[in-house]
C-alpha cells in the first residue's frame, strides 16, 4: 500500500512535488521540518532526484541588504527562465527577532509566481535541529526541479558556519564599516566565502564600499596564503539600484562550474552528506538519552545541584551520563 501507517502518501507527495506542485512542496518541507516519522521515507523516496540544483548560500549581518540581494536575483534568474527556491533561515535568537519579516515583505515581488518556492525555517533556538532539517529541505526543491535554490541566513551565532556546509556556493554579504572598513564581515566568516558582495555601494557610499572592498582583498590575500586553492572574489554591488548583482551571480556560476569541473563540487557535495549523516545521528543519540526514563527523572536535580554549588557541571554530566549507560558504572 502507498499510503504509511500515519496517513501520508509519501510517493504520491514525492510524485506531485517532481511535478512543482508547490502545496506538494511546501507539504514535505513541513514533515521534514517538524522531524515527521515518515522523515525516513520522504529521504528514501527523495534520493533518486538529487543533485540537479545549483545551492547558493547568502549571509551577513542583519540589515546588510541579504533580502534586498535575493529578491533581485530571483528576478534575474526568473526572466532567465530558471526555476527558484529561497530558503530563509532564521536562527531565531531573541535578539533578531522579526529579521525574517523584511524578507517575507520583499519576497512579495514573488508570492505568486509558481516557479519560486519561498521557505523560512527557524531553528527555534537549536542549531541541531537546523542543520539535519535543511540539508533535507534542499533535497526537497532539488526534487521540484529547482535550477537554484538560494540559501539566506541571518549572520548570528554558529548559523552561517552551518549553512555554509550545506551549499554548494557561499556569498557574504557585507557593507562598508565604521572605522575599521573589516568590521562589517566577521574575520571568521571570510575563511567561508567564496564570493564577497559589499553592498551598498551607491550614493555617497561608493568610495568607502571600494574601500572596504580593497581591505577585504588585502585580508584574503594574507589568509589565503597558506592555501593556494581558494581565493575569494570580492566585489561591490548595490542591491538596492540592482547594480553588480548581474556580475555577482557570473562569479557564482564561475565558481560553480570551476568546482564542478574541477570534482571538487562532488567531494564537497560526498562530504556534506557525511557531515549531516553525523548531525542526524548525534541528535537521534541525544534525544534517546536526554528521553530516557533516568534520565529525564533526574535532570532537574542535577540542574539544580550544579546551580547550588553541590556539585560541579562535570560530575553532575558523568552522573547523567552513567544513568544513561555511558561511562562507567
Ligand atoms: P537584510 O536584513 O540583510 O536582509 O537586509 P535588507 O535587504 O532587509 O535591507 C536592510 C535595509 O538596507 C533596507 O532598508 C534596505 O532598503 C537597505 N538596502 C538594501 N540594499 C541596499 C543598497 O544596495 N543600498 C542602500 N543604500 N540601501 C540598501
Amino acid at each position: 500500500m502507498a499510503v504509511s501507517r500515519r496517513g501520508v502518501d509519501v510517493a504520491e507527495l514525492v510524485r506531485r512535488a517532481t511535478d512543482a506542485e508547490p502545496r506538494a512542496v511546501a507539504r514535505l518541507i513541513s514533515l521534514v521540518e517538524n522531524d515527521s516519522p515518515v522523515l525516513r521515507e520522504v529521504a528514501a523516496a527523495l534520493a533518486p532526484y538529487g543533485g540537479h540544483a545549483q545551492v547558493v548560500g547568502l549571509t551577513g549581518s542583519p540589515g546588510v541588504g541579504k533580502s534586498t540581494s535575493t529578491s533581485a536575483i530571483v528576478t534575474a534568474l526568473r526572466a532567465n527562465g530558471q526555476r527558484v527556491g529561497v530558503l530563509a533561515v532564521d536562527p531565531s535568537s531573541p535578539f533578531s527577532g522579526g529579521a525574517l519579516l523584511g524578507d517575507r515583505v520583499r519576497m512579495q515581488d514573488h508570492a505568486t509566481d509558481p516557479d519560486v518556492f519561498i521557505r523560512s525555517m527557524a531553528s527555534r533556538g537549536q542549531l541541531g535541529g537546523l542543520s539535519a532539517a535543511v540539508p533535507q529541505a534542499l533535497r526537497v526543491l532539488d526534487a521540484a526541479r529547482c535550477d537554484v535554490v538560494l540559501v539566506e541566513t541571518v549572520g548570528v551565532g554558529q548559523s552561517e558556519t552551518a549553512v555554509s556546509n550545506m551549499v554548494d556556493v557561499f556569498v557574504v554579504v557585507g557593507i562598508p564599516g565604521a572605522g575599521d572598513e573589516l568590521q562589517g564581515i566577521k574575520r571568521g566568516l571570510l575563511e567561508l566565502a567564496d564570493v564577497i558582495a559589499v553592498n551598498k555601494a551607491d550614493g555617497d557610499q561608493v568610495e568607502r564600499a571600494n574601500r572596504a572592498a580593497m581591505e577585504y582583498r588585502t585580508a584574503l590575500h594574507i589568509l589565503a596564503a597558506g592555501n593556494p586553492n581558494w581565493s575569494p572574489v570580492v566585489l561591490t554591488v548595490s542591491a538596492r539600484d540592482n547594480a553588480g548583482l548581474d556580475e555577482l551571480w557570473t562569479r557564482v556560476e564561475e565558481r560553480h562550474s570551476a568546482l564542478e569541473a574541477s570534482g571538487a563540487l562532488h567531494a564537497r557535495r560526498a562530504e556534506q552528506g557525511v557531515a549531516w549523516m553525523r548531525e542526524i545521528f548525534e541528535q537521534r543519540l541525544l534525544a534517546a538519552f536526554k528521553g530516557g526514563k533516568d534520565v529525564s527523572r533526574r535532570w532537574s536535580e542535577m540542574a539544580e545541584k550544579v546551580r547550588s554549588g553541590e556539585m560541579t557541571p562535570t560530575a553532575a554530566a558523568e552522573k547523567l551520563g552513567r544513568l544513561a549507560g555511558i561511562g562507567e558504572g
